[in-house]
């Protein structure tokens, strides 16, 4: 038995360097796959939706490598340059957290 079904337990073994490096590797290989590249050609960033080139996009984790994420479809999606900055190590749950913030504080704000 090699499988390692206990690998998905969200703790330590996610910032392990060993495992991020792994990841980094498989994203690198990914890369060059023709998922990927059917992925870029269609030219949709996944986050705003708008149409770039696919010189333009930039292979994104949607959960970080360093949260637990992995390099795998599903995990993996194309984003244009500035979602991709914007985002940085935030996961879509932190992003949804943030805008409730914002909207709750901009509802109770004194303007
Ligand atoms: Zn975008």
């Amino acid at each position: 038995m090699t499988k390692k079904d206990s690998f998905y337990d969200l703790n330590e073994a996610d910032v392990d360097p060993q495992r991020i490096k792994r990841e980094r590797e498989k994203a690198r290989k990914l890369r060059k796959s023709q998922w990927w590249l059917s992925q870029v050609n269609a030219g949709i960033c996944y986050y705003c939706q708008q149409k770039f080139s696919p010189s333009q996009l930039t292979l994104d984790h949607v959960v970080p490598l360093a949260r637990g994420g992995r390099s795998q479809p599903g995990n993996v999606v194309p984003s244009c340059k500035s979602c991709n900055r914007e985002k940085s190590l935030d996961t879509p749950v932190d992003q949804i957290l943030k805008k409730l913030k914002l909207s709750s504080s901009s509802e109770n704000g004194s303007e």
